[in-house]
């Protein structure tokens, strides 16, 4: 791999289809795999991500919005699209570009209706969304009359899935909360069965609940954060690789008298002879504050070097005392030797946030192979 000369995200898509092959293997042969691509994927690439994932097969995409589909929909993607959170003014844009809507409430059941009784739609894909604990988005099962009673009269829509989303599948000290969010998913199915007089299929489990509730994979899974090589536990991060690897540059090195102080509002004073880099990457990149300080580490020629002093904008400044590098040198944020995980744990949050969080000012570059 190239050394960076400036900063650089790289996305490996030999780590992605090694994780697809992995998480796959977890599935029964029937389980469907939906891949989550919303966020930039994970603030890697989505279109890439999606053109490799549709190319090992991949049976559903999820975004969040509408305007991440359409995107995927500009780079000619063409495996099912589910939108898991549309809003209403977005839905003629939905229906042309022939994604699917989760419905997740009734108001969101009636304008979607109206909207595709406008194209003239007949049994338009969508998937229901149901409410058994998260308390975020879904229906609850006394909306099933609701339901029930508007598809009774209107044909514009047919319902392909219904689905639930786990509250705490990464915390097995919750097990029993979690078997109750799949136990009324699986009544509410039955019920909703019932009154349609067909079977959608079904989904419920994200990545920690295809590790941790093999028995709930119902028709599908949807995975976003296994993809991208994190499995919420040791064991699993062990097993998957990461796509996305963080690189930059020593920009500058500055020599410290003791007492002498660096960055705004003077956050770090020396207290010794001490020898700092500048790193061209900041907050505006990604690099919150919440990583400075002191909190969290980067590598610098295999050693750990401290972010010290307030995050800035556009820098960070490490301290190199005891390494040996020079103005120019790589530097790995995070990747494969030095986790996101940890990157981010270190300062009290998770992949999840740091990953989607890298900015779209960096240079994404993909290695195929
Ligand atoms: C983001 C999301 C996922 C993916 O979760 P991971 O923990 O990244 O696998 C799955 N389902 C829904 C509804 C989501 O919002």
């Amino acid at each position: 791999m190239a050394k960076a000369l400036e900063t650089v995200l790289e996305i490996d898509l030999k780590a992605l289809e090694h994780n697809y092959r992995y998480l796959r293997s977890r599935l029964q042969p029937k389980t469907k795999f939906l891949g989550v691509v919303k966020a930039f994927a994970y603030g890697s690439d989505t279109v890439k991500i999606a053109q490799k994932l549709e190319s090992l097969g991949i049976d559903y995409f999820a975004v969040a919005y509408v305007k991440e589909g359409v995107q995927l929909r500009d780079a000619g993607i063409t495996t099912p699209i589910l939108v898991l959170h549309p809003q209403p003014v977005n839905f003629d844009e939905l229906i042309e570009r022939c994604l699917e809507p989760s419905i997740y409430s009734q108001k969101i059941l009636r304008e979607f209706l109206d909207v595709a009784k406008k194209y003239g739609q007949k049994g338009y894909p969508v998937h229901l969304k149901f409410n058994t604990g998260l308390n975020r988005l879904g229906f609850l099962e006394n909306d099933i009359d609701f339901i029930s009673q508007q598809l009774q009269e209107r044909n514009e829509i047919k319902v392909i899935s219904i689905f639930s989303h786990l509250a705490a599948s990464d915390d097995l000290q919750e097990e029993e909360f979690t078997q109750t969010q799949i136990a009324t998913f699986t009544k509410t199915g039955l019920q909703l069965d019932n009154v349609l007089g067909y079977t959608p299929f079904r989904h419920i489990l994200n990545t920690s609940g295809i590790i941790n509730y093999p028995n709930a994979q119902f028709d599908m899974v949807r995975s976003g954060i296994g993809l991208y090589g994190f499995g919420n536990e040791a064991k699993i991060d062990a097993e998957l690789k990461p796509v996305a690897q963080l690189k930059t540059i020593i920009s500058q090195i500055h020599k410290l008298e003791p007492g002498e102080s660096v960055g705004y509002n003077r956050g770090y004073i020396a207290d010794g002879y001490k020898v700092i880099a500048t790193l061209p990457i900041g907050h505006a990149d990604g690099i919150g504050r919440i990583y400075g300080n002191g909190k969290t580490h980067v590598q610098v020629n295999g050693q750990k070097a401290l972010i010290i002093g307030n995050v800035c904008m556009d820098m960070i400044m490490i301290d190199i005392t005891t390494i040996d590098c020079k103005e120019g040198d790589e530097i790995i944020i995070f990747g494969n030797e030095l986790s996101a995980e940890e990157f981010a744990s270190n300062a009290q949050t998770i992949s999840y946030e740091l990953l989607t969080g890298i900015s779209q000012r960096i240079k994404r570059v993909i290695i195929e192979d």
